[in-house]
């Protein structure tokens, strides 16, 4: 990684947020949130010891704020005791806000289920005495292979409760990577339903527990219980599995939170695998919950009355901090849906939104693409022909969200009115860390623009060394915070040298690229990895694939560097056209068509070497572009890297042909 990464995106739109906005949000105006980054810039340990004290509810105050004496083995309120499922379900309802809806359950069917906190309370505590009973503890770790349900929450918060360290798995995923999760876990319990509804069909689940479950090293897992979501058969293992209504049959409503040291393992997540094997990332208690209720607070700027719409799968972090978490801890009232966006149409979103009174919505630029990509195709799915007069914010997450697809975003879901908060975070970092502020930040289309307060981020060279502004580099966070992952899940050195390798003096590697522009914004320009090198100039992925994204053919594109004799690299591109995908002639003048936009809104050096057409693109299970595998496609080589959490295998064969 010798020179730094260069950047030729030219962006110059800036959208204030209104006057009105301003005067009404959490954090209003710049100011306040300068004020803010200052207090944790001028008394750090002062300023976390504030906001822990204020937002969460503690058995026993912790002391110390912050251990540091292993780093990067760090430690947060160290000596504090608290329940995470307290601070999001009985904190409430001894508040007097029991009866408020906590969620709106729509299911793929359209049939809603709302439940209030003091529902949610009992039936997470009915499941924990369950659990109780069956022998389980703080300590253990369980399994939660669940559709997008009221039992997906139930079930973590009730493991939370107990102290049990939950991982969950998407239910997309197979019997073979469930097993790997199961065995890395040390699981000794399974939470799971006999099916799913997607799209209209029933997908069963059942089944890659049982396959998963039949392999080697699982026989810790004593219990199986399955939620009854589809019906139908399945196959069923005595003495193992039991329906989840019989296993919490008779339990009470009332259940003693366990009072859990600050530093306890919440749960284990397993990364995207956008750049290779999947890491188990492990989370703590208290800071963990206390960064996802203030984030929750600040970039959401939650207001009594407002219901919060995550789309996210709680297989993601982005479904455990901004699903279960966050908004349960900070009080909301929330959507959760079972079903894709696309089904009965690709209106389902805007519909929702309309349906529910949604105020805050959340989403993927994956889906955010895909769903333009059809509203130009059918204006019967635009979001003009639906009412989304109650939105208030619009968010986005998981991928760099490119310029065009930002300001179709603003203008035809936010109606140029409600700011959009393009949220930089990782699974690692627990929460949102580079966001606007609704109420503060002047946005600029494709930037995630300032830290939180709290966050020190920074970009750097290869030595740790900060680089000027306009100059890109390593996305580094100079100091810990309290959601920062705690370790990768028994691989102390695996930790280590990911996130804190030695030549960045100590700071947490993200291992993203990117640059700050004059004003300090930061520009996400893709992963270390996948960054280009054209004749000795290291470009982002992300702007060649913005230039090609902004042409009006082109609904999305990835784009890698591959080895080339007179350039050093090439650069490659895999382009989705809005229109079916093009052949012979055509697809070669379409091409060139690409090529000579690239170079015009970029410049030469940018100019695809190669451009292949799909009907889609390699993409994880969340919805993110693999380019590690179009960098091996591009060579022309066979895959031999671990593609388990690839959604659709069958588009690599697609992609091999050169136009
Ligand atoms: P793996 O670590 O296994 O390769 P992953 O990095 O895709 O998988 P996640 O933790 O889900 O797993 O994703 C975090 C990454 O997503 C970030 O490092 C960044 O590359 C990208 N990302 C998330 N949000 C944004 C955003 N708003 N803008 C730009 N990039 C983003
Ligand atoms: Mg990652």
């Amino acid at each position: 990684m010798s020179t730094s990464i260069e950047s030729v995106l030219v962006e110059n739109r800036v959208f204030p947020p209104n006057d009105d906005f301003v005067r009404n949000a959490t954090v209003a105006g710049m100011d306040a949130y300068k004020a803010l980054y200052k207090e944790a810039e001028d008394d750090f340990e002062g300023f976390w010891k504030r906001q822990a004290n204020e937002h969460l509810r503690w058995i026993k105050p912790f002391t110390q704020v912050l251990d540091d004496s292993a780093a990067p083995f760090y430690k947060w309120f160290a000596d504090g005791e608290l329940n995470v499922s307290y601070n999001c379900l009985d904190k409430h309802v001894v508040e007097g806000r029991g009866d408020q809806t906590a969620i709106i359950f729509e299911g793929d069917d359209g049939a809603v289920t709302p439940v209030t906190f003091k529902q949610l309370l009992a039936r997470v505590s009915r499941f924990a005495n369950g659990l109780k009973q069956a022998g389980y503890k703080k300590g253990d770790t369980a399994i939660i292979y669940l559709p997008m349900s009221i039992e997906a929450v139930v079930a973590m918060q009730a493991c939370a409760r107990l102290g049990i360290i939950h991982s969950v798995v998407f239910g997309g995923f197979s019997a073979k990577s469930l097993h790997e999760r199961i065995v890395d876990v040390g699981a000794s319990l399974v939470i799971t339903s006999d099916g799913q509804y997607r799209g209209g069909k029933a997908l069963p689940l059942k089944p890659a527990v049982d396959d998963a479950l039949a392999q080697e090293n699982t026989e810790k897992v004593r219990s199986v219980i399955v939620y009854r979501r589809t019906g139908g058969d399945i196959s069923w293992t005595e003495g193992r599995d039991i329906w989840w209504s019989d296993f919490e049959d008779g339990q009470s409503d009332v259940c003693e939170p366990v009072a859990m040291n600050s530093e306890d393992p919440l749960f284990i997540l397993y990364t995207s695998g956008s750049t290779g094997k999947p890491k188990g990332v492990q989370h703590s208690s208290a800071g963990y919950l206390l960064w996802a209720q203030l984030t929750v607070k600040w970039t959401f700027d939650q207001k009594p009355g407002d219901v919060f719409w995550c789309t996210a799968d709680v297989g993601w972090i982005t479904g455990h901090t901004y699903v279960t978490y966050g908004p349960l801890a900070a009080g909301l009232t929330q959507v959760v849906f079972e079903g894709v966006p696309t089904y009965p149409n690709a209106g389902r979103f805007w519909e929702m939104i309309g349906r529910h009174k949604v105020t805050t919505f959340y989403t993927a630029p994956t889906a955010i693409r895909s769903l333009i990509k059809a509203s130009e195709a059918d204006a019967k799915v635009h979001p003009d022909s639906f009412d989304l007069s109650s939105l208030r914010i619009i968010g986005s997450v998981g991928e760099p969200i490119n310029p065009e697809a930002w300001v179709w975003y603003y203008k035809n879901v936010g109606k140029e009115r409600c700011p959009i908060v393009d949220t930089w975070w990782q699974t690692e970092t627990g929460g949102q860390m580079i966001t606007p502020l609704p109420g503060a930040t002047p946005l600029k289309p494709g930037s995630c623009t300032l830290p939180l307060p709290g966050i020190f981020a920074s970009i750097v060279d290869e030595t740790g060394e900060d680089v000027p502004n306009g100059k890109g580099g390593f996305l580094v966070v100079k100091k810990p915070w309290p959601a920062m992952i705690r370790n990768v899940w028994g691989d102390n050195e695996r930790y280590k040298n990911s996130y804190f390798p030695s030549e960045f003096r100590g700071y947490y590697l993200a291992g993203d690229g990117a640059q700050r522009d004059a004003d300090g914004y930061f520009w996400i320009m893709g992963r270390i990895d996948d960054v280009l090198n054209v004749s000795g100039h290291r470009l982002g992925t992300m702007e060649v694939e913005s230039a090609l994204v902004s042409h009006e053919l082109v609904a999305e594109a990835a784009v890698v560097g591959r080895p080339d004799a007179t350039t050093g690299e090439a650069v490659v591109a895999f382009v989705v056209l809005k229109r079916e995908r093009p052949h012979g002639d055509e697809a070669k003048e379409i091409a060139k068509q690409l090529r000579d936009w690239v170079a015009k809104e970029i410049g030469p050096i940018a100019k695809p070497k190669d451009i292949r057409f799909g009907d889609n693109l390699p993409k994880t299970r969340s919805g993110k572009i693999m380019r590690r595998l179009l960098r091996v496609v591009a060579k022309g080589e066979e895959v031999t890297q671990d593609v388990s959490t690839l959604e659709n295998p069958a588009i690599l064969d697609q992609l091999t042909e050169s136009v």
